[in-house]
């Protein structure tokens, strides 16, 4: 069975494994506290340059790495809903019913899910990796089914800071509709997303 196909009148699926995510520790601690967040919006960043070097590749830090950076200055928890490392795996950083620490303006953390993608989007000819954008348009499809979150809610770090804003996140290299842009085969083809293993056994009964 091959990764997508033409289902029959004008219909096409892609297959997706299942997503596997692992937990953080702030996942952990904080999965049965009250709710703090009402997910209106989607938004990405990126991990960034470093404080000595702005156009460091930041592409190996980890969820752990960032966690532990982001206690250090006296959070909860890793700032982040999820972030993505550079092979695609998916850490559960905060808990979606819970306000993150990502976008300090407008009351944004706690209408948001935010995720994050381990490199450096400033720096040209720099991009996610395959893996990446394959866990994240998984990852956005699930969470968008779950709150009706529409495509235009779904946007950079860079667009709640205000005219002009002050940081690029998640890197100029990514178009402020880059995500979107990621969706569109689903959203315009008359595609249809199947988990692989559900359509492996419907196909069974073909
Ligand atoms: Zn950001």
């Amino acid at each position: 069975m091959g990764d997508g196909s033409r289902l029959g009148r004008g219909v096409y699926y892609k297959c997706y494994n299942e997503v596997k995510m692992q937990e953080t520790n702030t996942y952990k601690n904080l999965k049965d506290l009250p709710r703090t967040n009402s997910p209106e919006y989607i938004v990405l960043h990126h991990t960034g340059g470093t404080q000595a070097d702005p156009n460091a590749d930041t592409s190996h830090h980890t969820a752990n790495g960032v966690e532990k950076q982001h206690l250090s200055q006296g959070w909860e928890g890793i700032g982040y809903h999820y972030f993505i490392e550079k092979n695609g795996t998916i850490w559960k950083g905060r808990p979606e019913h819970r306000h993150g620490a990502h976008v300090k303006e407008g009351g944004i953390n706690k209408k948001s899910i935010g995720t994050c993608l381990a490199g450096n989007f400033t720096v040209e000819g720099r991009k996610p990796t395959d893996e990446q954008k394959n866990a994240l348009a998984g990852l956005i499809r699930d969470i968008r089914g779950k709150y009706s979150i529409p495509i235009e809610k779904i946007q950079p770090h860079r667009a709640f800071l205000g005219t002009p804003p002050y940081k690029d996140c998640p890197g100029d290299q990514l178009s402020d509709d880059w995500v979107q842009k990621l969706l569109i085969p689903e959203e315009n083809l008359n595609m249809v997303s199947v988990p692989r293993k559900l359509l492996e056994e419907l196909t069974q009964y073909l």
